[in-house]
């Protein structure tokens, strides 16, 4: 038999032109659309998928037009350490740090931005810094370190459950005459959990209550000991009020840098993270990035999340504009058609075109991952069996301190060689959004303990996926735990996709109701699977296949490329343009390895 032919195929086509491409009559199409359960006309249009599988069985073989142009940049984008870990080590150079200063509110984080900012900044020809873009450099010995200047471990661990990394060190400031306070606990766990190293400025120590001993004694007691006391956590001495112990701040910056040795390939593909961003009058949304490898030029068309552009101008930290920047510099640009979000990841494509049409591959490969949800205490050990995933990580909040010590103890004790248990932070009062941003950041379950879940981290935790579970008895907690890490946790099922269709038009049926004409995408639908209604990425009902209809008969089953009518139980609300999944319930057996 001869070779398949190729034919270039639009996203769309008449079957009559289809016909035309194939130097077949239409009316061979149209008998071949049938079998396939497609009624159509020859002025019809049919969309790519269908017209591929009349072509292939044809004797075709169908490309679409972006196939053809011969990339795969509709692929699922790396993160920047993957990227730096593909790069050739010769091609490594050292970049500055990127410092994030942390601490309890009060304690003096922006003083210290604002003092390193004003004594540390190369001033430009203008004099004096005009613009605040979310970051800045300061040089100290010769050496440029960046600086992150929205402080505070929530913007810290929200940029990090967006997935980004921006932060290489953590500054740890303590008030000296306050020492360690809720927010300072917090700092640590969410640095601990980042794994980023911490440096700790002792501010106020201009103050006669002043008691930096009394500090230092407190961080040993949490595992951060002092270098002079053997340790290995550099602490400084500092005042931002009176001017005091900078310069040694900015050394133990260096000095922990040197041991990190960032790197980045200036001249590798160009990626890095959305600080910040904001409209401005008269130049549209301007956004703060810091380039993590590659470098960024004016002209450059930027891809975030589901926002792009063509940079048309860019601009340093002291607003002054530039062409290029490289690794660790914070930029802020114009071009973009939306605002980002911070901690969203950028990437560089070729043109608005070609972003345009990666999104569009996106969004469909978005619709897949709009179940995947992160970890719960339920399905941790179903997780475990399925991405080998053996770490249970957890955030405990209780009510008193009394209750802490005895939990956290217990719950160490809870040993299993299969599974580790890790407890991230563990902390008194109401359970807050920021333990969510953490959990999510980290992929870890909320424990509560006597407490309340506050408004805001409900939301949260809705919105990010975030498994909550309080509790009134300890035992109860323990045991729940336990079970999870036996995989004993019952029942424990896992949810199997097995297809995806997509609504083409919604039908009235008397005395049925609403049945959504759909068309199969991937996979199959099953009469006896389960169902949900995918809309703008969200679940709006998740319920039983109702009715599975092929023409106008009960089906059991429907393949891809194929349409068919559908209902799911319990909703008559389809809209053209939803998604509607189809899944089974496998159980998992207890143990199972
Ligand atoms: P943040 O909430 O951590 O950003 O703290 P701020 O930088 O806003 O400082 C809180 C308060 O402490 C302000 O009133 C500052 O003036 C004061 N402060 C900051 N640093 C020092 C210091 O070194 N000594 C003294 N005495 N006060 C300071």
């Amino acid at each position: 038999m001869a070779e398949n032919k190729t034919i270039e195929v639009p996203d769309f086509i008449t079957v009559r032109d289809l016909a035309a491409l194939m130097e077949v009559s239409p009316i061979d199409v149209i008998k071949e659309l049938m079998t396939n359960g497609v009624m159509v006309n020859i002025n019809q249009q049919i969309d790519f998928d269908t017209a591929a599988i009349v072509a292939e069985e044809m004797g075709y073989e169908p490309h679409s037009p972006d196939e053809i142009e011969g990339d795969d940049e509709g692929e699922a984008l790396s993160t920047w350490q993957e990227l730096i870990a593909q790069e050739a080590e010769k091609d490594l150079k050292s970049r500055p740090p990127v410092v994030t200063i942390l601490g309890h509110v009060d304690h003096g984080k922006t003083s210290l931005l604002d003092l390193i900012r004003n004594a540390n900044v190369v001033e430009g020809e203008a004099g004096g810094i005009t613009q605040h873009i979310g970051a800045y450099q300061a040089e100290h010995d010769g050496q440029t370190i960046t600086f992150l200047d929205t402080p505070g471990h929530e913007a810290f661990t929200a940029m990090r459950a967006r997935g980004a990394q921006t932060t290489d060190i953590a500054v740890l400031v303590v008030a000296a005459d306050d020492g360690i306070m809720p927010q300072t606990t917090e700092a640590i766990s969410h640095a601990r959990a980042a794994n980023v190293p911490i440096v700790v400025a002792i501010n106020k120590i201009d103050l006669p209550t002043a008691r930096p001993d009394f500090v230092k004694q407190q961080l040993s007691d949490v595992g951060l000991t002092p270098d002079d006391w053997q340790g290995d956590t550099l602490m400084v001495a500092v005042s931002a009020k009176e001017k005091l112990g900078i310069d040694d701040l900015l050394e133990a910056i260096l000095l922990t840098a040197e041991s990190l040795n960032p790197q980045a390939n200036p001249q590798g593909t160009t990626t890095g993270s959305v600080l910040e961003a904001r409209t401005e009058r008269g130049r549209g949304v301007m956004a703060t990035l810091l380039v993590q490898n590659g470098t960024l030029k004016v002209g450059d068309t930027l891809l975030i999340n589901d926002h792009y552009g063509r940079i048309k101008a860019m601009y340093d930290y002291k607003g002054k504009r530039i062409k290029k920047a490289g690794p660790s510099a914070p930029v802020s640009v114009s071009g973009l058609n939306g605002m980002p979000e911070a901690g969203e990841q950028f990437e560089i494509v070729k043109s608005e075109k070609e972003a345009r049409r990666i999104l569009a591959e996106q969004e469909r490969e978005q619709e897949l991952a709009v179940a995947q949800r992160r970890t719960s205490l339920e399905d941790f050990f179903s997780q475990m069996q399925v991405d080998g995933q053996k770490q249970l990580l957890l955030i405990v909040k209780v009510d008193v301190q009394g209750s802490l010590d005895p939990l956290v103890s217990s719950l160490e004790k809870i040993e299993n060689e299969e599974v580790e248990l890790e407890i991230l932070h563990a902390g008194i009062g109401q359970i807050s959004e920021s333990d969510v941003m953490l959990a999510s950041a980290s992929d870890a379950v909320i424990l509560g303990f006597s407490v309340d879940v506050g408004p805001a981290a409900r939301k949260a935790a809705t919105s990010e996926g975030v498994e909550i579970r309080t509790y009134d008895v300890i035992y109860h907690l323990l045991e729940d735990v336990e079970k999870a890490m036996l995989g004993l946790m019952e029942p424990t099922y896992k949810q199997v996709i097995i297809g995806r269709a997509e609504v083409r038009q919604v039908f009235r049926i008397k005395r049925v109701g609403n049945i959504a004409g759909s068309y199969m995408r991937t996979g199959e639908a099953r009469r006896n699977a389960m169902a949900r209604v995918i809309r703008d990425r969200k679940v709006v009902h998740e319920d039983r296949v109702s009715s599975l209809k092929h023409l106008q008969d009960d089906v059991r089953e429907v393949k891809q490329g194929f349409e068919f009518g559908v209902n799911v139980a319990r909703f008559e609300d389809y809209k053209e343009g939803d998604i509607i999944e189809f899944f089974v319930t496998e159980q998992v057996q207890p143990g199972q390895a």
